[in-house]
């Protein structure tokens, strides 16, 4: 199905139904379809054709929201970019995927006019709120005549082309088409649980998979998509409460702000039903705090990407709190031996219990073709018929998968292999420990050691006591335990939560007192 007529259906369902709000206002499926008519009459008018992209500099709305399906009525494909990007990043997605146009705000108008400069093609400019500049406003295409545009629909066209957060490197932008997103939505809502008519907190931002994914299924379901265009726990809490928002659908980052905000807000949250997860690994310390907080109906660690959407989803955390489960409706899962040089083929899988990296299936229809302008990183990627993840994780002995880290984050210490997220799954257990990144550090005689960066929660807990707890907790080898422990005031994260360990490992990071007043190193031993 085309993600156009997806749409439409909704509205002719459930034209009554509400879809979308924001700061600015509130409609229903049959306003909005008809809004989203009028801005894909006006794009037309400024020259956008079937084929072309137009990027989106803007953080979560309605206008967003719009001009994305806007799009697809003209057979043509959204660009939504991180609306934090610098004027150079914004510039190299613009000319990089040659988009015609974009659509921006008063907040990022500044970093685009200068994108603007060095990315010629793009000569359609859309403001949303008053335009300024020559740039047309969003209320502008709103008032355009409602022509019904009438281009192909074909399910293999491009609807969205999102670049990947990534942790390294330039960002690869990831083109995918209708059925690629139309298969993603409905296997979302049967993976999360979805019904008629959800709310959900439309927060996670649009130029994320999550997000977008979040929009899309609500759309199917004659849902509320409730934008939060900025994130602030107690504001979001008070949404929550006054929208009866029913599903949330948000990184570990963001529950952990939540969850550690309940007691202090007066909020009824008894409306919030269905909790999932994504981006990064939930720690088993607060997947515990949500399930007691929240007691939901559901609860699901969605494993996933951009590129491929869903790989494996865990709907029973309370009996296993760290697994990812078991592979999609769409895929299937493999554990293979990881190699950084990413020469590994297939069929070269690690027994059962041991950790390699992660391989999805990518004939699944969730899955996309390859990178946009990128072959070599497609040939990294995509090796016969695989999807390669670049994570790394092991089957369990019901055949559950768990996510322990990245191929590149992996540490190995006097020739031994130590995974970041079992580490740290121990280390967040302790109450004085608030936030926690392991990473390798080089290291003359061991090759690299075990470092935590701890944040503390109040006084901050000893090197000593952190130790003590990896003995006794009886989860890790003694030689997995940290050497260095660097107590600092934030771990610095992607926005789709992913821990930014490269500028822990270059010194990038703001200790709570001097370093040399930190007494964290703990000599290793060979009995270790
Ligand atoms: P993105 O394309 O931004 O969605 O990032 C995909 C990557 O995020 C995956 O390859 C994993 O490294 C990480 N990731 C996503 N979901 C999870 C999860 N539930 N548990 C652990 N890591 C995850």
């Amino acid at each position: 199905m085309h993600l156009a007529t997806m749409l439409e259906l909704a509205a002719e369902r459930h034209p009554e139904a509400e879809a979308i709000v924001d700061e600015r206002g509130r409609y229903t499926y049959a306003r909005w379809h008809e809004r989203i008519e009028h801005v894909a009459a006006g794009l037309a008018e400024l020259g956008v054709r079937a084929g072309e992209f137009v990027a989106c500099v803007t953080r979560n709305s309605e206008a967003m929201a719009t001009v994305y399906f806007a799009l697809h009525r003209l057979g043509a494909a959204a660009v939504p970019l991180n609306f934090r990007w610098s004027a150079g990043e914004l510039a190299y997605a613009l000319r990089d995927s040659g988009a015609v146009g974009v659509l921006y705000e008063q907040t990022t108008a500044g970093r685009v006019a200068e994108a603007l400069g060095q990315a010629p093609g793009c000569r359609i400019r859309v403001q949303a709120g008053p335009a300024a500049d020559g740039a047309v406003s969003f209320a502008q295409l709103v008032a355009s005549g409602a022509r019904r545009p009438t281009a192909a629909r074909r399910d293999d066209d491009i609807n969205v082309m999102l670049y990947t957060s990534g942790t390294t490197g330039r960002p690869k932008g990831v083109p995918r088409t209708h059925r690629n997103d139309y298969a993603a939505t409905v296997a979302m809502i049967i993976e999360h649980g979805l019904g008629r008519f959800e709310r959900t907190l439309g927060v996670m931002p649009l130029y994320h998979t999550m997000g977008l994914h979040s929009l899309l299924s609500m759309v199917f379901l004659n849902g509320a998509f409730i934008v939060m265009s900025q994130f602030d726990p107690d504001a979001a809490l008070r949404l929550v409460a006054r929208e009866r928002i029913g599903s949330l659908y948000l990184v570990p980052t963001l529950f952990h702000e939540l969850v550690r905000r309940c007691a202090e807000v007066p909020a009824d949250l008894s409306c919030v039903r269905k909790l999932a997860f994504a981006g990064a690994p939930m720690t088993s310390t607060l997947v515990r705090a949500l399930i007691d907080r929240f007691r939901p109906e559901t609860f699901v660690n969605h494993y996933g990407s951009t590129e491929v959407y869903i790989h494996s989803t865990n709907a029973r955390l309370e009996a296993s709190p760290t697994s990812a489960g078991r592979a999609a409706f769409h895929t299937r899962l493999r554990v293979v031996a990881a190699d950084p040089d990413r020469r590994v083929g297939p069929e070269e899988v690690v027994p059962q219990g041991e950790v390699g990296e992660i391989i999805v299936d990518a004939r699944s229809p969730e899955a996309f073709g390859g990178y946009h302008n990128r072959p070599e990183a497609t040939a990294r990627a995509l090796r016969d018929g695989w999807y390669f993840t670049g994570d790394t994780g092991y089957l369990d002995d019901r055949g559950e998968i768990h996510v322990t880290g990245r191929v590149d984050d992996m540490i190995i210490t006097g020739g031994e292999n130590v995974h970041p997220v079992e580490v740290e799954d121990v280390l967040a257990s302790h109450p004085g420990v608030l936030d926690v990144a392991v990473v390798g550090l080089p290291d003359e005689k061991w090759g690299q050691i075990v470092a935590a960066f701890v944040v503390p929660a109040g006084e901050a807990p000893t090197p000593e006591e952190l130790d003590r707890l990896c003995l006794e907790s009886r989860r890790l080898a003694p030689f997995k335990r940290p050497r260095r422990y660097v107590f600092v005031r934030t771990i610095p994260r992607t926005a789709s939560g992913k821990i930014l360990r490269r500028e822990l490992r270059e010194g990038r990071y703001e200790p709570v007192a001097p370093m040399e007043e930190q007494a964290g190193a703990r000599p290793q031993t060979t009995s270790d």
